[in-house]
């Protein structure tokens, strides 16, 4: 498939099979990577740190450019890794984001502060690197979430150490490749194993700072191992998004909006739109525009414009389904969808619309994460924001309103890391982005990002 692929995959008879989301095709082989090769990789990670460190921002600044530009170039190939292992169609797609967000990385201004100067004391406020930086990954933005991580890391000082997904190694492999082509040795390692691996590698006395993007049971075992070796924790978990659509709102001005804030990347999007509030004045034109743009979506991994590809695992797939389903046999109103597309592979699952469905269903407390939305009926905007509030997680929310200033209102009542007004799930490698609740703790992008990963010294003068 391309030089990237050849240059991580390992011999079949070494490696684990990772098969084509779309097509059930292997794709190549993920080295099996064990215990002995985590403890070398921190190892390495630990001994190139001093020298890292000692580099210079500048420098690092200067490398991490040339890793933006380099990543942009390889967005054919790498987006076509994507495209086969995660299952997205537009895989180009989240290589150009990651390389926006190692470009940020780069350009983010941050430097000693000063916190208080009376003429005679001044206290200072320093940055400095942790030491050695654990990222474990999840499979949606395999590539795109990795670069999260690293670069933040990398530009602090730090040298790194990434698990990925055992559903989408290669990628970040490829990308790790990619990276490596200007590093020095030792300062960016990629580890693939499974979740014993993670878990190992959460645990490991010799790191200091573990950035996690996963699910929120993941993360409580997580912060369990972290009472040992007391490693920093940035934990961006699950979410379980709410809507609250006001009755002013211009339905077919929002409709495409809503249903791309719930639908992008099939649904596997931790702040993607999971639950809609609508009020009852607008609730059957809601309905019926979503389902009609849902029906008219095409789906498959190939093709021109924007596309569903497939759920990108057999276990998501089956969760998606038992949602589906409870809610039908509750009596909830499958509009549109509601079954797999089996003609196009066995991990489709056509685009569903359930209205007529309350909260308690499992559709609705639960993470879909995948290509279903549950449109609920609210007649009073209180009891809508109680019960969008009801949930224990807290990642995004959305409200949307022609009124902007009634909108944030409603916003400012609820409780989530990010509310966008008029929109869902968009997101800015300048503006910090984290959770609220079992959604997660700090933050990531923006010079918040960059202190995350940063010892903080006071310097009294
Ligand atoms: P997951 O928790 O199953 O796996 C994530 C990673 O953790 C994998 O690399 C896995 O191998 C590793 N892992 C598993 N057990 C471990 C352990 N005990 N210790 C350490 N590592 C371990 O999550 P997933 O299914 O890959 O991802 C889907 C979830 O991620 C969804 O809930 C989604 O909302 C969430 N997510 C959140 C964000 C965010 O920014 N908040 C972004 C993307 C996805």
């Amino acid at each position: 498939m391309g030089q990237l692929l050849d240059a991580v995959t390992a011999a079949p008879g070494s490696g684990r099979a990772i098969l084509d989301a779309a097509t059930r095709e292997v794709v190549g082989y993920a080295p099996v990577h064990d215990t002995a090769d985590l403890d070398a990789a921190i190892a390495a990670a630990r001994a190139a740190q001093p020298d890292w460190d000692a580099l210079g921002d500048d420098a690092r600044r200067d490398l991490l450019r040339r890793i933006a530009d380099d990543i942009e170039a390889s967005a054919p190939e790498l987006g076509a890794l994507i495209t086969r292992e995660q299952g997205k169609p537009d895989g180009a797609g989240e290589v150009h984001g990651a390389a926006m967000w190692t470009r940020s990385a780069a350009e983010t201004q941050i430097g000693p502060e000063v916190l208080a100067d009376d003429g005679e004391h001044r206290s200072e406020i320093h940055y400095e690197p942790l030491g050695v930086v654990a990222s474990i990954g999840p499979w949606n933005f395999p590539v795109m979430i990795a670069v999260w991580h690293i670069a933040p890391a990398l530009r602090m000082g730090n040298t790194v150490v990434v698990k990925p997904s055992e559903h989408t190694p290669l990628s970040v492999l490829a990308l790790v490749e990619v990276f490596n082509r200007h590093l020095p040795a030792g300062v960016l390692t990629a580890i693939s194993g499974d979740r014993e691996v993670g878990a190992r590698l959460a645990a490991h006395p010799d790191v200091d700072k573990i950035i996690f993007t996963g699910s929120t049971a993941t993360g409580r075992r997580i912060v369990e191992s972290s009472a040992h070796n007391l490693a920093r924790l940035t934990l961006e978990l699950g979410g379980n998004d709410a809507g609250i659509v006001l009755p002013d709102v211009d339905v077919p001005a929002i409709a495409s909006k809503l249903f791309w804030g719930a639908f992008m990347n099939t649904g596997q999007v931790c702040a993607a739109l999971k639950r809609l509030y609508v009020h009852d004045d607008v609730y059957d034109v809601v309905v019926d525009a979503l389902a009609s743009i849902a029906a008219g979506t095409p789906i498959g991994s190939e093709g021109e414009g924007r596309r569903l590809g497939p759920v990108q695992n057999p276990d998501q797939f089956s969760i998606v389904s038992r949602l589906v389903d409870d809610a039908r046999s509750r009596g909830a109103r499958i509009v549109t969808g509601g079954e797999p597309a089996p003609e196009l592979g066995p991990l489709f699952y056509r685009p569903t619309i359930v209205a007529d469905i309350e909260d308690g269903a499992q559709l609705v407390d639960e993470e879909q994460f995948g290509p279903v939305l549950p449109v609920i009926r609210y007649t009073d905007v209180d009891d809508a924001i109680r019960r969008a509030n009801a949930s224990s997680q807290g990642l995004g929310a959305s409200v949307w309103s022609s009124d902007v200033a009634a909108a944030a209102a409603v916003a400012g009542r609820l409780q989530a890391g990010t509310v966008w007004i008029n929109a869902h799930g968009g997101l800015n490698p300048q503006v910090p982005f984290g959770g609220r609740k079992a959604s997660g703790y700090g933050v990531e992008f923006g010079i918040e990002g960059l202190k995350a990963v940063a010892a903080q010294k006071v310097v009294n003068f």
